[in-house]
């Protein structure tokens, strides 16, 4: 434990070095680096044994058969739904949870929604030790979560079918919704945004590889 929370000149200089290769890669939005560089990734990755692991590009097991993402694709994802200090935010697969903690460390208040509740609710442990201030919802992301809707931005981190109706309509009028969307090996990342009640402007932004989004027929336990 003691190894595995500690932020030491080692994870520091291999988050200096990851900040470096994401902007190598294309990201350049600076709010999105700092949060990365702020944010210790080893914090989120369960194992002492990951702590280098966590830094290197690449997606690994965190349990129940689930993936932390890769560092350029959270950085991709975050910088296309161009949060804002205070934007509400709607995220579907907390996983791990460092997606949203690098959203709420941006400035945004965060809601997000896991299937796994073996997943949600070790996050959420995680979450308290860390004082980290983001709404953790245990539930099926195909419905969202309309206790707190309209939502500026709709963030979407497991490979959908198709894009939920129900999350169409928990995105705020001019607010941006960033979802991976196809059924099979891969998906393509998706953005909308909502010009008005009925219009969302859709545009395809690459092609991504993600866990995929589940129905909630397998009654979301562990
Ligand atoms: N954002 C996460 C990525 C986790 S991988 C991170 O930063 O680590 C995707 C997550 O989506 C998995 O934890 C998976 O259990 C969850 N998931 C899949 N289908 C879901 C659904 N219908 N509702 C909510 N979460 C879902």
């Amino acid at each position: 434990m003691a190894t595995l929370f500690s932020d030491t000149f080692r994870t520091q200089g291999l988050r200096k070095k990851m900040i470096t290769e994401l902007r190598s890669k294309g990201i350049v939005d600076e709010k999105v680096l700092q949060a990365m560089e702020e944010v210790p990734r080893h914090f989120f990755s369960w194992d002492e044994i990951f702590v280098e692991k966590a830094y290197q590009n690449i997606a690994f097991q965190i349990g129940a058969g689930q993936t932390i993402s890769q560092p350029y694709t959270v950085a991709f994802q975050t910088e296309l739904l161009e949060v804002s200090r205070n934007s509400k935010v709607l995220e579907i697969g907390t996983g791990s949870g460092y997606q949203a903690a690098i959203l709420t460390k941006m400035g945004a208040k965060v809601y997000s929604i896991e299937r796994q509740k073996y997943l949600h609710e070790k996050t959420k442990k995680l979450f308290q030790m860390l004082k980290i201030p983001c709404t953790l919802v245990y539930g099926d992301g195909y419905k969202g979560f309309p206790q707190a809707a309209p939502y500026d931005r709709i963030v979407v981190t497991c490979g959908a079918p198709y894009v939920p109706d129900t999350l169409l309509e928990q995105l705020a009028i001019g607010g941006r919704m960033v979802i991976p969307v196809g059924e099979g090996e891969t998906q393509t990342m998706v953005l909308l945004v909502r010009k008005d009640e009925k219009t969302f402007q859709r545009s395809e932004m690459g092609v991504f590889r993600f866990v995929p989004m589940l129905e909630d027929k397998n009654g979301g336990g562990f």
